[in-house]
């Protein structure tokens, strides 16, 4: 039968590094849920849509068709045709998603979508994002809500900005705690860890040992 993992957790604690190389090794296919809602609201901002307006974004967000591809070596996400990879993930973007990712139609419409690309997927998939393991996929085979410490989160993502975007450290950091702080406490489907995951603290581990440790919980 199809293998179903959902891994959730805050922003820069290695969700889509850890989800592509567990899902490349095991043969599944790999969904990055953020990107999807990156996808949505880069449609909005880029279509005039006040991200602000919870009823503007509301009426809109049935308009753009939002395609992920899932091969954890290759995943492509477009807009309208359009390929979006490296728009979702500009400053703009980062600023305004968790606006739009509030939004309960929204959340409706990415959900329905989550839900049939992951039923497609024939030897299974692995799903990250915020809300899987509790809204999305509450009957996934196995649950991971991957943590690290504020300093470490900033310390990654500032990382993988370099050379584009990178801000100073506290800079990013504050903008980490600020959009975490809005996932976790919106009223649809927050961000949150389901009781029956497995909360793995990342902090003081490497890339490798995180995969390792949910390989093993896979496999086990
Ligand atoms: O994972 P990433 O940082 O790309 O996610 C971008 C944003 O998308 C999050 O900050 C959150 O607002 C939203 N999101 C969500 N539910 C998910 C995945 C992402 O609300 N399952």
């Amino acid at each position: 039968a199809a293998v179903i993992v959902a891994i959730d957790g805050p922003a820069g604690t290695g969700k889509s590094s850890t989800s592509k190389a567990v899902a490349g090794k095991l043969g599944l296919g790999y969904l990055d849920t953020g990107a999807q809602y990156r996808a949505i609201t880069w449609w909005m901002l880029t279509n005039g849509i006040d991200v602000n307006d919870p009823v503007a974004v509301a009426d809109a967000c049935a308009k753009p068709v939002i395609i992920s591809g899932t091969d954890p070596a290759a995943p492509t996400i477009t807009v309208d045709g359009a390929d979006a990879a490296g728009p979702i993930r500009s400053a703009e973007v980062t600023a305004a998603v968790s606006a739009v990712s509030a939004v309960p139609e929204v959340r409706a419409a990415i959900t329905d979508l989550q839900r049939s690309i992951a039923a497609e997927a024939p030897l299974g998939i692995v799903v990250e994002g915020r809300d899987i393991g509790i809204t999305v996929l509450p009957d996934a085979d196995l649950k991971i809500f991957l943590t690290a410490s504020a300093e470490a989160r900033a310390a990654r993502r500032n990382g993988e900005l370099k050379g584009k975007e990178a801000g100073d450290l506290a800079a990013t950091r504050e903008a980490l705690i600020k959009r975490d702080a809005a996932d976790s406490s919106r009223k649809t489907s927050p961000l949150a860890k389901a009781d029956d995951a497995v909360e793995v603290d990342t902090t003081d581990l490497t890339l490798d040992q995180v995969i390792e440790c949910v390989v093993t919980l896979i496999e086990g």
